[in-house]
């Protein structure tokens, strides 16, 4: 679910909804109570508060919330006793209901929500470079090692001719030399005035021969984010780059809501949308299960009472889970009574909101407990050297998109790619020098593909990448462009020495029926056949290559 263009206007519908619902639901409640001596109608009395409670000051009606709340907690009492109502207690539920319908008669302004932060370019997109580098040949060697990565990079011979260039709004980074034969520090100084100016406000990273302290103390006056001396290494460059601009709003967070009550689920999505946070919703509990694996949410916020199972017992199914054993699981719900909020969250939940809730407490509330989950699950599962996912992780995601292609009968790839004769980097050039190898590798293959691949390490020198929606086809191309660009990347050795690397890869389509195993099977036979047949080649699996229909 993305942003609704107006979100205001749509909260707008959703109390307008409510309020035009709202004496017939009152009606209902007080035919419940009319029939009260019929023990039977007690529940569905207690339902009806419930609800209203949950609902009404979210809506506008906090003072019907109160009368609600009051009134549910009466009808508590006599059910949990296995008792009618007292008369002493009919009477507190007859004033309670004339509470409700004044309640109903004077809604509040609604609380604002806040307002969308500013649209940015999205991340994708900001991939230009300024390069201000005299040295010709320099400049256009980084040029193409940074065009593998996905960087678009645009040449300044000249701090002046920068400082004379309107700035691109989809500018990332500025690389910028120190020494120019203008002056022995005219890089930084061009920054300062251009940030005396106004005009940059993006990272700038110095890089130059010299290493002495005149020179990096001038970087460091100018802001520069990080210095790097020449001759540069790529890789780390490429690792610089990525820390500055991967703090740019991330991979948005995703909230699966689940309530029965599909106008508040609709109103506390459309406030966490509000903060820029994807949001599902799940009205009837059975149906979770295909929500967690199309959605695969960072965060449950969870309603305590619902018909078929309660929220308690949905969260202890999806702690049986394994991928979702972390997942902070939060509820929503008017329950005040802190010996059942105890043992609600012994069942697997973290944490307990209270309905009605201020949007931007609940933004607040959940926006700190998805950072912490963020951090903790890549902890989890990454790799430590190459940042990508581990191989218990990698396999995991395939189980998942297995199960997802199952069910919506769709399609995905799988490719598994091994380094050619990468023993031999290892013993001409180092161990350390191999670990770049791999991490250049995995940098690539970050940058080049959509945020929905998923990647991952899952041995030493192999590599697999799941491609959701793509045929063995459109895998093949692609993969095969990766192998391309992989094999042009100047990998650095000791003393400025340089050579290249390959690798090769082993491509399988999921057929409909097939197993996780099945896919990685395969892939894999497809791996071994791009060896025997030479390396640095990408292979199809058997049945896809015969079958071109796709
Ligand atoms: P092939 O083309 O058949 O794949 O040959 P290969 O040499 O790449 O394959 P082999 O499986 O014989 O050797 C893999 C090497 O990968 C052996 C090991 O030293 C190296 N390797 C595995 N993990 C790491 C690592 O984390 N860092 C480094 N630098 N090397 C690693
Ligand atoms: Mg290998
Ligand atoms: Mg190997």
């Amino acid at each position: 679910m993305t942003n609704p263009p107006n979100i205001a206007e749509q909260l707008c519908l959703l109390r307008e909804n409510y309020a035009q619902q709202l004496p017939a639901k009152l009606a209902q409640l007080e035919g419940a109570f009319r029939r009260h001596d019929n023990v039977v109608e007690l529940p569905q009395l207690r339902h009806l508060a419930h609800s209203l409670a949950g609902s009404g000051a979210t809506f506008g009606y906090p003072a019907l919330s109160i009368a609600a709340r009051q009134l549910e907690t009466i009808v508590d009492g006599a059910l949990n006793d296995g008792r009618p109502l007292s008369l002493e207690e009919s009477d507190s539920i007859a004033r309670l209901i004339e509470a409700l319908d004044r309640g109903a008669r004077t809604p509040i302004a609604p609380s604002s929500v806040p307002a969308l932060p500013p649209s940015t370019v999205p991340e994708a997109e900001r991939k230009l470079i300024y390069l201000v580098e005299d040295d010709a040949s320099l400049a256009t060697d980084l040029m193409l090692q940074l065009g593998h990565f996905g960087y678009t990079v645009k040449i300044f011979e000249t701090p002046k001719q920068l400082l004379e260039t309107p700035v691109d709004p989809l500018l990332a980074v500025v690389l910028m030399d120190i020494v120019f034969p203008q002056g022995d520090l005219a890089g930084p100084e061009a920054i300062i005035q251009l940030s005396i100016a106004k005009q940059l406000r993006t990272p700038v990273i110095f890089f130059s021969f010299r290493n002495d302290l005149t020179a990096r103390l001038a970087a460091a006056r100018a802001g520069g984010a990080a210095y790097l001396v020449k001759p540069i290494d790529v890789g780390t460059l490429i690792g610089r780059l990525d820390d500055l601009i991967s703090d740019l709003p991330p991979e948005p967070y995703r909230v699966l809501i689940v309530d029965d009550n599909g106008p508040l689920a609709t109103h506390h999505a459309f406030t966490l949308q509000s903060a820029g946070i994807s949001t599902d919703i799940v009205t009837d509990p059975m149906t979770i299960l295909a929500h967690l694996d199309d959605f695969k949410p960072d965060l449950v916020l969870m309603d305590m009472y619902m018909p078929k199972c309660t929220g308690s017992e949905l969260a202890a199914v999806i702690r049986q889970l394994d991928n979702y054993v972390l997942v902070p699981i939060v509820y929503l719900s008017t329950e005040s009574d802190t010996d059942r909020r105890l043992i609600a969250m012994q069942l697997g939940a973290d944490d307990f909101l209270t309905k009605p809730i201020m949007p931007e407490h609940l933004i607040s509330a959940v926006s700190t407990r998805l950072r912490r989950y963020r951090v903790l699950r890549s902890h989890i599962e990454q790799d430590s050297l190459t940042g990508l996912l581990n191989h218990a992780a990698t396999k995991d995601r395939l189980t998942t998109e297995t199960a997802r292609a199952t069910r919506q009968q769709r399609v995905f790839c799988l490719a598994a790619l091994d380094l050619d004769n990468f023993k031999n980097v290892n013993d001409t050039y180092g161990h350390l020098i191999g670990d770049s190898v791999l991490k250049n590798l995995a940098e690539l293959l970050k940058r080049r593909l959509r945020r929905t691949d998923i990647v991952g390490r899952i041995g030493g020198e192999e590599f697999v990448v799941i491609l959701p929606d793509t045929n063995a086809k459109q895998a093949f191309g692609l993969l095969n462009e990766l192998r391309e660009a992989f094999s042009l990347v100047h990998q650095r050795a000791s003393r400025g020495l340089t050579f290249t690397t390959t690798f090769s890869c082993g491509i399988a389509q999921y057929q409909l029926g097939a197993s996780a195993n099945d896919v990685h099977l395969h892939a894999d036979e497809a791996l071994y056949r791009a060896k025997q047949a030479g390396r640095n080649q990408v292979t199809l699996a058997d049945d896809d290559e015969r079958q071109d229909s796709y």
